[in-house]
């Protein structure tokens, strides 16, 4: 016997029937960009290694740890995408969209890598639906994404997402803030890990995003970057809030969130679920601003916007709910014998150029094992074809869920489904 070959750790295979949790949430998520405005891209899942080393930065575990890096025949390094908006930002100046537009406004559904451990919400490969808008430095760019992210959330009815919210300054601020980070820690330094021990000096603060709990727990009495803001940045955190408040969206300021990633400025956001079912990878979306980004990868001073949403995570917490999300095609057409096969091959055929969803069983086989497929799979109706139907060209149509049959002219077939849909 030949030996089986699994799938690669942490990489989840999707059937059905939790494949219809994905398509609904996909499908929303779809219809949430589309009433914003939001434009799909779709970028490769391998980049030149440098996009992320630059933009997610070297510190962070992204880079540093989680990254599926190696190098192709012609000895490039390149990488799977750890995340979307280094490579939306690298696509923006490529293509020098800030030529066609001021103001540009994206999002993409797609697969990210980061090889870390696994366990229920986190895996290696895992999908984000996210969003990024390119020109707005204002405030309500920041609030348009989180009442976009928000009504996606009650869209999937999932009320129980909660909003947090934080300014991480810039570069008016942000080195006097490092300073005092790095004094504070430095005080300490005996208890950090030797990651963060390392971090003390080129970037402190990946020591507050560090999971160590030891860390974790330091960190709690570290200073505050909302503490420090400089006028400017104040200002915007405080019209982010005036924004917030006036839409009636509901967020709690958390200064603690410094997102795993670098290139973050002023505001910073995480979406997190309540449910325990997560445990500690509750968070089902985080984002933020990074307005020297776009420059710093080489491209015009433009302010940019984002956020990511953890599908994986949101499929979970849906499929909870026990919503019968799957859809049965509407009829299925049974066989009696084996010469009615043509007929019903051929009426299956131009329902379904019709639009109309329908099944049979292409193995043929007994009147029986072919109903009890039927009533597996959930159509609502049912036509069995046999010599007598044939020849008279009506059957009749049974409702699965109980109810009297009907007699119906196979040729009238697609019109009365039309008015049962
Ligand atoms: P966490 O703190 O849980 O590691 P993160 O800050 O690394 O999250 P982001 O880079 O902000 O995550 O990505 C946005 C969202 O993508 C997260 O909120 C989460 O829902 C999802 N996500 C991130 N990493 C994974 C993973 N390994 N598996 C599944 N979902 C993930
Ligand atoms: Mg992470």
């Amino acid at each position: 016997m030949s030996q089986k070959i699994s799938g690669v750790k942490g990489m989840n295979d999707l059937l059905p029937p939790t494949s219809a949790v994905w398509q609904y949430v996909e499908k929303k998520a779809r219809q949430m960009f589309d009433s914003f405005g939001y434009l799909e891209i779709r970028t490769p899942v391998l980049e030149d290694t440098a996009l992320f080393v630059r933009s997610v930065g070297e510190e962070t575990d992204i880079v540093g740890k989680e990254m599926y890096t190696f190098q192709d025949k012609a000895g490039r390094s390149l990488s799977l995408r750890p995340e979307g908006t280094a490579p939306a930002v690298r696509a923006y100046i490529e293509h020098a969209v800030h030529n066609l537009e001021p103001l540009t406004r994206w999002f993409y559904l797609g697969p990210m890598f980061r090889y870390e451990r696994m366990k229920t919400g986190r895996y290696r490969q895992f999908f984000q639906a996210g969003a990024e808008a390119y020109g707005a430095k204002e405030p309500a760019q920041d609030v348009e994404l989180m009442d976009m992210a928000m009504q996606f959330f009650r869209a999937i009815e999932l009320p129980g997402v909660s909003l947090e919210i934080n300014s991480l300054g810039d570069d008016a601020c942000r080195p006097a803030y490092l300073s005092a980070l790095n004094a504070y820690f430095s005080g300490h330094s005996a208890q950090l890990c030797d990651d963060c021990r390392a971090r003390l000096q080129r970037n402190p603060l990946r020591i507050l995003d560090c999971k160590n709990p030891q860390c974790q727990q330091l960190a709690k009495g570290a200073p505050a970057m909302l503490d420090l803001l400089c006028p400017a940045c104040r200002a915007h955190f405080d019209e982010v809030k005036a924004k917030l408040d006036a839409l009636e969206i509901p967020y709690r300021v958390n200064p603690r969130i410094v997102r795993g990633l670098d290139y973050y400025t002023r505001t910073a956001f995480e979406f997190l679920a309540a449910d325990p079912v997560l445990g500690t990878a509750g968070a089902v979306g985080g984002g933020g601003r990074y307005d020297k980004l776009i420059a710093s990868l080489g491209g015009p001073d433009i302010p940019g916007i984002g956020f990511a949403l953890g599908l994986d995570r949101l499929c979970l917490l849906v499929a909870q709910g026990n919503r019968n999300l799957g859809k049965a095609p509407i009829l299925f057409v049974a066989i009696v014998d084996p010469g009615s096969q043509a007929v019903a091959m051929k009426l299956i055929s131009g329902l379904r150029r019709q639009g109309f969803a329908v099944d049979f069983d292409t193995r043929g086989g007994s009147l029986k094992s072919q109903m009890k497929r039927a009533d597996k799979s959930g159509e609502r109706f049912a036509v069995v074809l046999g010599e007598d139907e044939v020849s008279k060209g009506r059957a009749r149509l049974k409702p699965m869920q109980g109810g009297e049959p009907r007699s119906v002219a196979l040729d009238e077939l697609s019109s009365l489904l039309k008015n049962l849909a």
